[in-house]
């Protein structure tokens, strides 16, 4: 932009820059200075870099760095743009485990199988050769019941009240769609079992996730019907791209969020992580999780960026930490914001529809199962 040869007058360009980049009321005295110095040209390289860079302090936007902070901050309409990062925690009460947590026990089952160590499980290139044991882990650890978690409700009832901007997921397990968030709504950085495609480049196929279910537990390694190639689910393994709507709606998403919500994430897989360095400097960051994390450990703070989450410092001023789990932490926010009863009534709501749902399919399987045994017995 400032390329040798073109005649800049600082004056012209100031006042509009300024506006942009320097706190308020500063930008008339500056332009008052008057000279087309060098100075003012220096500042506004400063302002410039310090803002790109995220050097520059923010505005404190809390009253105080409490989930009472936050819950007044987002009543006071000021806050209309709320995006959600969240994480395996968020799904641990609803029974799912953490599908890639080595020393959960999950790898120790697989030994049959020869690994060559356990991530291979989720290696692309060792899963387009041997499938087996992705398969029979998926069969081990398929929830046997999909209700999503008071957290994912409050998560719906942020979309339902006009707020959410998107959901960030690193989850594969497809609670977010059975809370009510659609496609648009949803980032999930790390895929999903919700669709499956084929491995085949020339044929990329789509199954659905109840195709895949059954292969899953009908023991057969899922081929595609048409080319007769592999089918995985579109979950992302390790050697695969993360799916490029991540990186095209982070460009627009993070820079006009007002709040950002993390939870139940330890903030420790690359790229999710430094999503929260994309926000703003202004931006107020609250954490739901059972520990504090994102304190500057993925090396931002080396360089001084301060990327990082800072809960307790003397600059301390966005960050807040809720050390709770992610349904108490949504349900105590709930409560403050006076939509305590509208999330309980959803949640049961919800719930009792899932009862019902899976109810009528075990009826529907058990005399499907009669019907089959009867006439076997028949002859
Ligand atoms: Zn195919």
């Amino acid at each position: 932009m400032l390329t040798k040869g073109v005649q800049y007058k600082p004056l012209d360009w100031w006042p509009v820059f300024s506006s942009l980049i320097a706190p308020q009321g500063q930008s008339e005295d500056s332009s008052d200075e008057g000279g087309a110095s060098g100075d003012t040209e220096m500042d506004f390289l400063r302002s410039l870099f310090s803002r790109t860079l995220g050097l520059s302090p923010g505005e404190k936007v809390l009253d105080e760095l409490t989930l009472d902070g936050v819950a007044r901050y987002i009543k006071s309409g000021k806050c209309k743009s709320i995006i959600c990062m969240v994480g395996a925690g968020i799904s641990t009460s609803a029974g799912i485990p953490d599908f890639r947590s080595p020393g959960t026990g999950l790898y120790a089952n697989l030994q049959k199988y020869n690994l060559p160590h356990p991530e291979a499980i989720f290696q692309i290139d060792y899963f387009k050769k041997h499938p087996e044991p992705f398969f029979a882990l998926a069969r081990e650890l398929y929830p046997g019941q999909f209700k999503p978690t008071v957290c994912h409700y409050f998560m719906k009832l942020l979309k339902d009240k006009g707020l959410l901007q998107r959901c960030y997921s690193q989850n594969i397990d497809t609670m977010e769609r059975v809370a009510g968030l659609e496609g648009g709504d949803l980032i999930e950085a790390h895929g999903t079992f919700h669709t499956s495609h084929c491995v085949s480049f020339l044929c990329r196929k789509e199954f659905s996730m109840d195709w895949m279910k059954d292969k899953i537990f009908s023991e057969d390694i899922p081929k595609c019907d048409s080319c007769g190639n592999l089918v995985k689910p579109d979950i992302v393994f390790f050697g695969e791209n993360l799916p490029a709507r991540f990186f095209t709606s982070m460009q627009t998403d993070f820079p006009r969020c007002d709040l950002l919500i993390i939870m139940g994430t330890s903030l420790q897989v690359q790229p999710f992580a430094s999503l929260v360095s994309k926000v703003s400097n202004s931006c107020p960051r609250l954490l739901i999780n059972m520990e504090k994390t994102g304190q500057s450990e993925f090396g931002m703070g080396l360089f001084g960026f301060g990327g990082g989450m800072d809960f307790d410092s003397d600059k301390a001023y966005r960050d807040v930490a809720h050390i709770s789990s992610c349904d108490d932490g949504c349900m105590a926010l709930a409560g403050l914001l006076g939509w305590k009863a509208e999330l309980e009534e959803m949640v049961k709501r919800e719930h009792g529809l899932i009862d019902s749902k899976d109810s009528k399919k075990t009826e529907k399987e058990a005399k499907q199962s009669a019907e089959s045994t009867g006439v076997d017995s028949g002859k």
